[in-house]
């Protein structure tokens, strides 16, 4: 099954994706996480993107997609892209990419979210440094401050969760990547999913939708 989940900045697609990938048996493939480790290893492609994560930019295309191409379509057969494609030109070449390997996509969702609701979501946003669960400071506190109650791990906050980042990331999201809803819609691939609603209402949404896929 190979899956995009799309959606604003903190419509929570990252929690859905690794819930959904742990439930359904598939790879949870988030380019945000691929680039972070980049730059946490030091490695050649994290000193390249590190200034644009800092800043809540997007990655250039090429550099995202050969990335995405080698970590996730050559090294697994079932996935969840989460945070890919972000453009059109992004999704142009993951199409492409999938052709040349005979392959396509099974389904979009999208996780529709507006901008008031995502900037308090992604200003008080806690993400766990081990396991990568994220918590809220006011809407979803840990149990024990600065603890993740998944793993013990210790929370951190994101450099991109700044006011000015999370403008720029939303400002970002309507310019690029919302033009993919009617993109894939134009697919017959999208289903939306109101990501206002509960976690476990959005996710329970999500397995069903993709029950005739499994
Ligand atoms: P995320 O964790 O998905 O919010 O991604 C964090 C940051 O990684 C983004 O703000 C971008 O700088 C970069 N990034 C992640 N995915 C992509 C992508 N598909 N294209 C370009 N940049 C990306």
């Amino acid at each position: 099954m190979k899956l995009v989940f799309l959606g604003p900045p903190g419509a929570g697609k990252g929690t859905q994706a690794s819930r959904v990938a742990e439930k359904v048996g598939i790879f949870h493939a988030s380019t945000g996480d691929i680039f972070r480790a980049a730059v946490k290893g030091g490695t050649d492609v994290g000193k390249t993107v590190k200034d644009y994560l800092d800043g809540g930019r997007l990655v250039p295309d090429e550099l995202t997609c050969r990335v995405v191409e080698q970590e996730v379509l050559d090294a697994r057969k079932d996935y969840v892209l989460d945070g890919f494609p972000r453009t059109i030109a992004q999704a142009d070449m993951l199409e492409a990419a999938l052709a040349r390997r005979g392959q396509k996509l099974d389904a979009v969702i999208h996780y529709a979210l507006d901008d008031a609701e995502a900037t308090v979501r992604l200003t008080g946003r806690l993400v766990c440094r081990k396991c990568g669960w994220n918590f809220h400071k006011v809407n979803m506190p840990p149990k024990k401050q600065g603890v993740c109650d998944q793993c013990g791990g210790e929370l951190y906050i994101r450099s991109d969760s700044t006011l000015e980042a999370v403008q720029k990331r939303l400002a970002e999201y309507h310019e690029k990547t919302e033009p993919l809803v009617a993109y894939y819609a134009r697919r017959n691939l999208l289903t939306t999913i109101d990501a206002s609603q509960p976690f476990e209402t959005v996710l329970s949404q999500t397995l069903e939708l993709l029950r005739p896929l499994r």
